[in-house]
Order: structure tokens, then sequence, then C-alpha cells
């Protein structure tokens, strides 16, 4: 086993050498960039998270900065990137930071696990990375290569699986510096044992792979449960006057906290959906008797991590914008784009040429 070890530990690291990519997070040992890329890389790929990584680097260049920032300020810089509890967390973090540490951002694995939105792989991530602690990261990428290099068919998802995984990693680590190992590993698995496709036949390691050689990579790594998913019906009112908009903002907690949307109706099945849209009962809630309805949506799907949605979206012009419910908020329609919105309506207002005015800058 131990020979295994090394002869991976070194494979991995000669091949990093050679075919690591220029990623402006590994410029740094500064924490607070390492933070900032670590809870932007969180179910995120790495080009789709490089723009955003850019941007909160220029904007907050230290955590002062970010801590100053206001929560709808954040929210809109993280429209696009799903999963917004990060960017919450990470603005609670940065006051946390500024006003309890003097600024100091934690220098060691236990203190930063401690802060809130961190788990165990992002504080091995950031201590390893910033200060080069021996500690092992264990993400997606890791569990693929540990569990088809070893033939491991332990579920990744399962208690004992990560125990199992976390402790091979740990005796992994032992035989190159942390910092540069654990990026090894991570970027071996996501550009060589990808999860599909995976280069195995030029792959310095298939001599000894468990899973080549026996033709199991493609059944390994091993997951023991499936994510269930709730379906949802949203049907949403786009209500315009001449200058206004009608917008509202969501609840403290659920998806999209926080975050501003369209005036929604739910519906318990599509076949209710269906009614909303035929019965237009939701138009007696308009007082004001010169509401038009000018377009109707076909049925949008988005995907949550949880959630299926199955979005309609319909336009109304209005002669006077009235609200309707208390949370809601008139405001001009050139203002919009100031509002952090759920990519779900950013991209039904990208898709329609008559709404795209709502987001230009002019
Ligand atoms: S041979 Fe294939 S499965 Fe095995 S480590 Fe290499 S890329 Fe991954």
């Amino acid at each position: 086993m131990k020979n295994n070890l090394i002869k991976l530990s070194n494979t991995i690291n000669d091949w990093y050498t050679e075919n690591k990519r220029q990623l402006p997070w590994r410029e740094t040992t500064n924490p607070y960039i390492i933070w900032l890329s670590e809870i932007i890389l969180q179910q995120t790929r790495v080009d789709q998270g490089i723009s955003y990584f850019n941007k909160f680097r220029t904007k907050y260049p230290t955590i002062k900065r970010l801590a100053e920032a206001t929560e709808d300020e954040v929210l809109k810089d993280w429209e696009g990137l799903g999963y917004y509890s990060r960017a919450r967390n990470m603005l609670a973090t940065a006051k946390f930071i500024s006003s309890q540490l003097n600024g100091v951002f934690p220098d060691n694995y236990n203190d930063i696990l401690k802060l809130k939105g961190v788990g165990s792989y992002t504080a091995a991530a950031i201590s390893s990375f910033a200060f080069n602690e021996e500690r092992a990261v264990v993400d997606g990428n890791v569990y693929r290569v540990l569990s088809r290099f070893f033939g491991l068919s332990t579920p990744i998802d399962s208690t004992e699986g990560k125990k199992e995984f976390q402790k091979l990693a740990n005796n992994l680590i032992k035989f190159q510096e942390p910092s540069e190992h654990n990026q090894a590993m991570m970027e071996f698995g996501a550009i060589q044992c990808k999860p599909k496709n995976a280069e195995c036949e030029i792959c310095p390691l298939n001599h000894e792979c468990f899973a080549f050689q026996k033709s199991l990579v493609g059944n390994l790594p091993i997951k023991e449960k499936k994510a269930k998913q709730t379906k949802r019906y949203f049907t949403f009112l786009i209500c315009r006057d001449n200058e206004n908009i009608l917008i509202q903002k969501r609840p403290e907690s659920g998806i999209w906290a926080n975050m501003y949307e369209f005036p929604l109706l739910e519906s318990k099945s599509s076949e209710e959906q269906h009614k909303i849209i035929l019965e237009k009962e939701w138009l007696s809630s308009f007082t004001n008797t010169n509401t038009k309805v000018t377009h109707v949506s076909e049925t949008q799907k988005h995907l949550l991590s949880h959630q299926q949605l199955f979005a309609r979206f319909i336009e109304l012009e209005l002669g006077e914008l009235q609200k309707i419910e208390n949370n809601q908020l008139i405001i001009k329609q050139q203002e919009l784009k100031n509002y952090a919105l759920p990519k779900l309506l950013v991209n039904y207002i990208s898709e329609r040429e008559d709404l795209l005015y709502l987001l230009n800058d002019n």
C-alpha cells in the first residue's frame, strides 16, 4: 500500500507541474483572496467562477472593504452564480472578522473551520494553500481519483466512506508539500480523471489504476443517495406602466432568500398552474381597469440543487401601477438592473426582445 501511495503522489505531482492551469487564485497566499475563491468555487465550475472571482477581488480588495458592503450590493454582485447563501455567509464572515478579529483572517485549520459557511473541505483548502498546513482536501475530484485508483467502492456520501477517503488522503499528503499536493490532486481529478471521458489511455497511472485495469472507470466512485427533487410551479407577473415596474423582496429563508422577483403565484401542480393562466382570476387584484396582458410565456424549466422549477411569465401593461402586497416595491424600470434577481428571471428577460432594455445601462 505504501508503495502505491508514493507512486500515486509522485506521479500526480509531476503531472501537475506539467499540466496545471494558470488560475488567478493560485498566484497568492493571501488567505482572504483564497477564501473568496474557495467560496465562489463551491458548487461552481472554474470557468464560470473566474469572472466572479475577478469582480469580487477588484471591488472588495480587502476584508474590510467587503465588510462595509450591504447585503443587497453583495447579492447583486453574486447574481447568476446560484446558491446565494454563500454570498450571505461570506458577508457575515467578513463583518465578523472585521469587527471581532481586528480584520485579521485566521491562520490555522481549526479557527478557519469556525467561520460561517466554511466546512472541513474549505478549511483544509485555505489552511494548506495559504499557510501550507498539512490538511488533506477531499472534494469530488479527490474522491474520484482515490476511488478509481484504489478500487474503493464504499459510497462517498456515506459516513463510513467519508472517513475512509479522508484517512487515505491524510496518508497521501505526507509525501509532498501540502499546498502543492492538494492543488495537484484536485487538478488531476478536474482535467485528467474526469467524471465522464476520463483520459485513461494517456494517464501516467493507468498501469496501476484498479478501475482502468478492471474496466470499472465509469462505475466509480459510488454514491448511495440520490438528491430528492421537489417540483414547484411558479407564475410570475411582470407588471409595468409607462415608467415603472413592480417587484418584491423574497423572504429571508428558502430559495433566493432576500433577493428580488416579480409578483409570484405558486401552484401545486402543472394543471393548477395552467388554470391560473386560463382563468386569469388574479386580474381582479388589479383594481386599475386599464390592464392588458401582452405576453404569456411557455413553461421554463429551471433546476436548483433540490428543486425543479416550472416557471411561466405573464407580462402585463397597466395604466398605473399599484402594489398588491405589502412587500412589493414600485421602481423605475431603469432601476431594475440594480436589484439582485434570480438567474431564472434574468435569463427570461434576456431572451425577450421586448424586455431586454430592462437589463441595459441606458
Ligand atoms: S487511468 Fe483513468 S481512471 Fe485511472 S487514474 Fe488515470 S484517468 Fe483516472
